[in-house]
C-alpha cells in the first residue's frame, strides 16, 4: 500500500507533469473508481496539486477539484504509452487538451477520483479529520499523544486520525531503529524512547522519500518507475533474516492485524 513517501513522490511528479493541464473529458472505464459527476471537471485548468496525508488533490481555476487516493493498489500514471491504455485494470482515463492522458489503474478498486464541487474545502476537511505529520509534531506533543494510549504503540502510530502518513512498512522499520517492541503498550514509553521514534519516523520517512518509496508490491510512481526502499528494508518483511545489528533473527508477530517485523534481541 503506498503510504506517506510514495504520495508525495507521485505528487511532485503530477505538480510537473499536469500542473497547467486543461482537461477535456473524463473517460470512466469502471464506475466505482470514478465519484461525482466528471463532467464537471472538463474545461477546467489544473493550477496545483497538494498532499494531506495519502489523499491527493487537484485543484483548478474553479472551485471544482479532484480528490484522489490510491488504496492499496492504485496508480496514477501521466504517459502516452500503449501499456496503460490497454491495461485490464485502467479504470479511468483524464484527458487534456493537449494530448496527455493521466490513467487511474487499480487492480483491487479500494482506490478513486471523486470530482469535489470545493476541492479547498474537501481538502481542509480532510486536514481536520486526520494527525499531523511526523515532520510537524513537536516531541511534546509526541510523547502527550503515546501517554494517552494503552494499545500497543505500532498501532498508534498507525493511526492516521493520530498521525498522518506512516504505514506499516515504515512503521515497522522506524520502531526497529528506535529499539521499541511494537507491542509495547504506548503509554508505556518512556520521554527519551518517545523522542527516539519520533526521529525514527522522520528518518526512515526522508528515506522513502530519497529512493523513490517502496515497490515491494504494485507501487510505481507516476512516470511508471519503481522505487527502490524495498531493497533497503530494515526489518519489513525480513522474518529470519539476520538483524542489521546483532545478526539474531528477525521475528514476525501480528500486531492489532498487521504483520509486524522486529528483532527480539534489540527492541524491548
Ligand atoms: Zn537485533
Amino acid at each position: 500500500m503506498p503510504e506517506l513517501p510514495e504520495v508525495e513522490t507521485i505528487k511532485k511528479q503530477l505538480a510537473d507533469l499536469v500542473v497547467g493541464e486543461v482537461v477535456e473529458r473524463v473517460e470512466v472505464r469502471r464506475e466505482k473508481s470514478l465519484r461525482g459527476d466528471s463532467r464537471l471537471i472538463e474545461g477546467r485548468k489544473i493550477i496545483e496539486i497538494t498532499r494531506v496525508g495519502k489523499y491527493l488533490f487537484f485543484h483548478t481555476d474553479k472551485r471544482t477539484g479532484i480528490e484522489g487516493h490510491l488504496k492499496m493498489t492504485g496508480r496514477m500514471i501521466v504517459a502516452n504509452g500503449k501499456e496503460y491504455e490497454t491495461a485490464k485494470h485502467t479504470r479511468v482515463v483524464m484527458h487534456f487538451r493537449g494530448g496527455k492522458k493521466l490513467y487511474f489503474w487499480d487492480v483491487r478498486v479500494f482506490g478513486y477520483l471523486e470530482i469535489v464541487y470545493d476541492s479547498r474545502q474537501q481538502e481542509s476537511k480532510r486536514t481536520q479529520k486526520i494527525g499531523k505529520e511526523p515532520w510537524d509534531l513537536t516531541h511534546a506533543e509526541f510523547l502527550t499523544l503515546t501517554q494517552r494510549y494503552a494499545r500497543p504503540i505500532k498501532n498508534l502510530i498507525l493511526d492516521q486520525a493520530l498521525i498522518s502518513g506512516v504505514g506499516n512498512i515504515y512503521a515497522n522499520d522506524a520502531l526497529w531503529k528506535a529499539r521499541i517492541d511494537p507491542r509495547r503498550p504506548a503509554n508505556s514509553l518512556k520521554m527519551s524512547e518517545a523522542k527516539l521514534l519520533l526521529l525514527a519516523l522522520r528518518e526512515v520517512l526522508e528515506r522513502g522519500l530519497a529512493t523513490g518509496g517502496a515497490s515491494d508490491n504494485s507501487y510505481v510512481d507516476a512516470l511508471n518507475k519503481r522505487g527502490s526502499y524495498q531493497d533497503e528494508f530494515l526489518v519489513y518483511r525480513r522474518t529470519g533474516e539476520p538483524c542489521l545489528v546483532c545478526q539474531n533473527k528477525i521475528a514476525r508477530v501480528v500486531v492489532g492485524g498487521r504483520g509486524s517485523f522486529y528483532c527480539p534481541r534489540c527492541q524491548k
